[in-house]
C-alpha cells in the first residue's frame, strides 16, 4: 500500500463528476487500500477517489469501527430527520462548517470484490457517506455549509470524557473526510 497525494481547493477534479467503474479489478482493489491508507495517515474517516486525484466513483468511510470500501456508491435518504453538525474535509483544510445531513441512509454499491454490497447507517456514518458521495458529484461541505469558520481548538476531535453520563449528548466535533 501506499499513500497518495490529496488534491486541495481549488483542484479542477474536485468539482468533477466522478464516473462509474465498469470493472473491479486489481486497480480498483489497490486504489481502495491506497486511499485508506492515505485516510489513516492523515487521520481522516473518510475519503473518495477525486480526492486523490482519481475521477472515479470509489470511496472509503472509517469512523472508527473498520474501514467500508464502496465502489459506485448510491444513496437512499431513509426518512426526512435531518441533524445539524460540524465537519471538515481533507481537501480544505484549515476550515470547518455546520452542515445539515440526513439522520438515516442507506448505501448500494459494490464491495473490493465487486459484489454487490449494501449497508444502512444512521448519525456521524451517514453523514461520513452523504460527505463521500457529494464529493463524487464534484459537491463540496463548503457548498453547503453555514457559519464556515477557521478549526479552532474548540473543534479538534476529542476522546469522549470520563464522566460523560451514559446517554449524555457527546461534544461536538469535527473530523474531516
Ligand atoms: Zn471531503
Amino acid at each position: 500500500m501506499a499513500t497518495l497525494d490529496i488534491k486541495f481547493v481549488p483542484d479542477p477534479v474536485l468539482r468533477r463528476k466522478a464516473r462509474p467503474v465498469s470493472q473491479v479489478d486489481a486497480r480498483i482493489q489497490r486504489l481502495l487500500d491506497d486511499m485508506l491508507e492515505t485516510m489513516y495517515a492523515s487521520q481522516g474517516v473518510g475519503l473518495a477517489a477525486p480526492q486523490v486525484g482519481i475521477s472515479q466513483r470509489v470511496i472509503v468511510v472509517d469512523i472508527g469501527e473498520g474501514p467500508i470500501r464502496v465502489v459506485n456508491p448510491k444513496l437512499t435518504l431513509l426518512g426526512d430527520e435531518e441533524e445539524l453538525a460540524t465537519e471538515g474535509c481533507l481537501s480544505i483544510p484549515g476550515v470547518v462548517g455546520d452542515v445539515w445531513r440526513s439522520l438515516r441512509i442507506s448505501v448500494r454499491g459494490l464491495d473490493e470484490q465487486g459484489r454487490p454490497l449494501k449497508l444502512q447507517a444512521e448519525g456521524f456514518l451517514a453523514r461520513a457517506f452523504q460527505h463521500e458521495v457529494d464529493h463524487l458529484d464534484g459537491v463540496l461541505f463548503v457548498d453547503k455549509a453555514s457559519d464556515i469558520r477557521p478549526v479552532t481548538t474548540e473543534d479538534e476531535p476529542e476522546e469522549p470524557a470520563e464522566d460523560l453520563e451514559e446517554g449524555a449528548p457527546r461534544a461536538q466535533t469535527a473530523r474531516s473526510a
